[in-house]
């Protein structure tokens, strides 16, 4: 049968704790795998920050939402959607910013209101699969971006974090991502780690749940 791979695992820690009306953010969208798997479990009534560096990938991004749910299910950050469709269409629209920044700069997209109320936030780190493979996360921006996630979570929400240790730049980045999250006080948050125990240079995981209020 075989155990779940890195992502799938990830997706089922996410499924376990993100409800209906959540809110959400996808660090590193990407293809907008997690964005859309994000903007379905929180539903209408949710709201979901999607980041990238790469126009590129929101591009891919909108496209996928607008295939599952219709042309104008994704807004440009900072406005919201505009409703414009049939009332059973925009009953199922889900509420997803698109941003345009990098991700160490996620709480100046989310209203102040919202923070510490964040139920996931996911990291998928590297370069866009068929794009410029030299525009990549950076562990500088990276690690603040994790920090910067951690005081957007609310009391038992979640953070994970896929790493690819066999890309260029990947197995420092992912060095300093395993420092920063053993780092983290054991009355705060709960770090695990899924990895295959045989290749060093397989992908994995890392996951942090919040115990407690940070100060701001
Ligand atoms: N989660 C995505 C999905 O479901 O398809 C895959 C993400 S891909 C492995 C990594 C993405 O991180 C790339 O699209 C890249 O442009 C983006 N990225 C790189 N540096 C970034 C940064 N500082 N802030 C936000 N996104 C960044």
């Amino acid at each position: 049968m075989g155990f779940l791979s890195v992502l799938s695992m990830a997706h089922k820690l996410i499924k376990e704790r993100v409800s209906p009306g959540d809110l959400v953010v996808d660090a590193t969208c990407g293809n907008g795998v997690d964005t859309l798997m994000l903007a379905e479990l929180t539903g209408p009534r949710g709201c979901v920050y999607a980041f990238d560096i790469q126009e590129q990938a929101l591009e891919r991004t909108r496209d996928r939402l607008a295939a599952a749910f219709g042309d104008d299910s994704a807004a440009e950050s900072p406005s919201h959607i505009e409703g414009n469709g049939s009332a059973a269409k925009q009953k199922r629209k889900p509420e997803v910013h698109l941003v345009l920044d990098s991700h160490e700069a996620m709480a100046n997209h989310i209203p102040v209101g919202s923070h510490g109320r964040a139920a996931a936030v996911m990291f998928n780190l590297g370069y866009l699969p068929g794009a410029d493979q030299t525009v990549i996360t950076k562990p500088e921006t990276t690690i603040a971006a994790l920090d910067s996630a951690v005081r957007l979570l609310r009391i038992g929400g979640i953070i994970t974090v896929v790493l690819y240790p066999g890309h260029s730049g990947g197995d420092t980045e992912t060095r300093e991502v395993e420092q920063w999250a053993s780092s983290l006080s054991v009355q705060d948050c709960q770090s695990v780690i899924y990895r295959m125990a045989q290749r060093a240079d397989a992908p994995y995981l890392i996951a942090i749940e919040k115990k407690v209020h940070l100060a701001p």
